[in-house]
């Protein structure tokens, strides 16, 4: 791999490039003096960009998908064989990695039973969505058909998705909204000043209180499920304290509401265990997964639900109306399960869950040193490869650092080769949180190596 290319051919590509792409999430208005990066190749932990210059990728392809690094030839192969078998059939039939995978994912994720296919991450939790409200028609009446969401969580772009979204920066000029979804209070240890009443001690169960108080304001007979992100992402990677997780699992419980996790990024290793929840000992009714999923060398989504949930939607098969009355056309792509099988047994037999763990811990101590050298570390937090640093302008108020300060920290470490993001996305123009989400074949050099050149990037823009 020494990143050769055709001059000629790339400079045409930039063009085409400037002249036809709207980029995903970011402003064009630099484009107009900088050319649009274009990334050419990739292999393991590295990509090469039309320059022909090499980054280390600490994203995973930007949005912590890219799990078992780049250039797998055994998944590519795979792929490959089973798009000469079969490329594609609807999801009303199955088919055979779409069976495999399934199995294979279930015997991970003890207590759930069915797959549903989709092929984006919104779209699987709008598929949960639907399931409650269609729960709600079948079993209670038409109520129940309240989806609670937290404040600070993402789950996908698509406008039902939004309405579950608790980050303003994404949903601003997007509403109105679909009714029905209820924001709860975020459970964010370093930013409980924030929270009303917030105490010193036992934040964790009082966050999940908080969800208890909205649920009786709102009528327990109203609310139908509650969707959670196990480790809240783009809103900041935020972990739940201590205590959270209990009293949330207790709560579902007491008023019988559906639990959703949505796993589209912790999913498939990211945290050093198969899923988020796991950690935490959570039992959900539903969970929803997609980035990690196959990697990114194919696009697949899933749903997975408890075989109650499923029985719900079984019964009384002379009722035509009484099945989940959906489809999602690229579900039945056979790429996606095919890709997901390879992925997952790279996971297992390269043994990424543990090396996830090990070089998670590493990272978050390379990060601790960094936070006793730069004050303007005002806190570093996350589970596994799945970490964040947050910049603020005062230890003691927490104000949030100019946005483009911390988008100057990105770039300098751009120009050292490493790749790294910046995300927050609940409060417009306050992107403060650096993060990090490294492939899980990440090394302790390739870690040392992140680390160092954000200590050089923070060194030049904070001094
Ligand atoms: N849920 C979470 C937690 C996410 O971070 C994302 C995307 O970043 C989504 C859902 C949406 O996934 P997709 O972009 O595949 O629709």
């Amino acid at each position: 791999m020494d990143g050769t290319f055709n001059e000629n051919d790339l400079s045409r590509v930039v063009e085409a490039d400037r002249a036809h792409i709207w980029h995903h999430l970011i402003q064009h208005k630099p484009f107009e003096t900088n050319d649009p990066r274009i990334i050419v190749e990739g292999k393991g932990m590295r990509v090469w960009d039309q320059k022909g210059k090499e980054h280390l990728d600490a994203v995973s392809g930007g949005v912590w998908t890219v799990n078992v690094g780049y250039g797998r030839e055994s998944i590519c192969k795979a792929v490959y064989d089973q798009l000469m078998k079969l490329c594609y059939f609807a999801q009303s039939a199955g088919s055979i990695p779409g069976a495999i995978f399934a199995e294979k994912l279930i015997k991970k994720m003890p207590g759930m039973s069915r797959v549903y296919y989709t092929n984006s991450g919104s779209e699987a939790n709008e598929k949960a969505f639907k399931m409650v409200r269609q729960i709600a028609h079948k079993k209670y009446g038409g109520k129940k058909t309240k989806i609670l969401y937290r404040d600070r969580d993402y789950h996908g772009s698509t406008l039902a998705a939004m309405s579950a979204g608790g980050q303003d920066e994404r949903n601003a000029q997007y509403g109105p909204f679909a009714p029905d979804f209820v924001r709860v209070p975020h459970c964010m240890e370093y930013r409980k000043h924030e929270l009303d009443g917030a105490p010193d001690e036992n934040f964790g169960e009082w966050a999940a209180d908080q969800i208890e108080a909205v649920i009786l304001r709102e009528g327990p007979d109203t609310v139908g499920a509650l969707c959670l992100e196990p480790v809240t992402a783009g809103g900041g990677v935020i972990e739940a304290p201590e205590g959270y997780w209990q009293r949330v699992q207790e709560i579902c419980k007491k008023y019988d509401i559906l639990l959703h996790i949505d796993e589209v990024v912790c999913g498939v290793g990211r945290t050093g265990t198969w899923f988020g929840y796991q950690q935490y000992g959570v039992k959900p009714d539903f969970v929803t997964m997609a980035k990690g999923v196959a990697s990114g060398y194919a696009a697949i989504a899933c749903m997975v639900t408890t075989e109650e949930v499923f029985d719900m939607f079984k019964d009384n098969a002379d009722d035509p109306m009484n099945y989940f009355r959906d489809i999602s056309t690229f579900g039945g792509c056979t790429a996606g399960p095919a890709a997901a099988i390879e992925n997952m047994r790279i996971i297992e037999d390269e043994n990424l869950l543990a090396n996830c763990a090990a070089m998670g811990d590493r990272m978050m101590g390379n990060l601790r040193a960094l936070m006793d050298k730069h004050k303007v570390i005002g806190d570093v937090r996350g589970k596994g490869l799945f970490l964040g640093a947050e910049l603020v302008a005062d230890r003691a108020t927490k104000e949030p650092v100019n946005e483009k300060l911390a988008q100057a920290v990105v770039a300098d470490c751009m120009a050292q080769g490493v790749i790294i993001g910046v995300t927050n996305r609940s409060v417009p123009g306050k992107n403060n949180t650096l993060c990090f989400s490294p492939a899980l074949i990440a090394t302790a050099d390739d870690i040392d190596q992140i680390t160092d050149a954000v200590d050089g990037a923070l060194g030049r823009v904070f001094g």
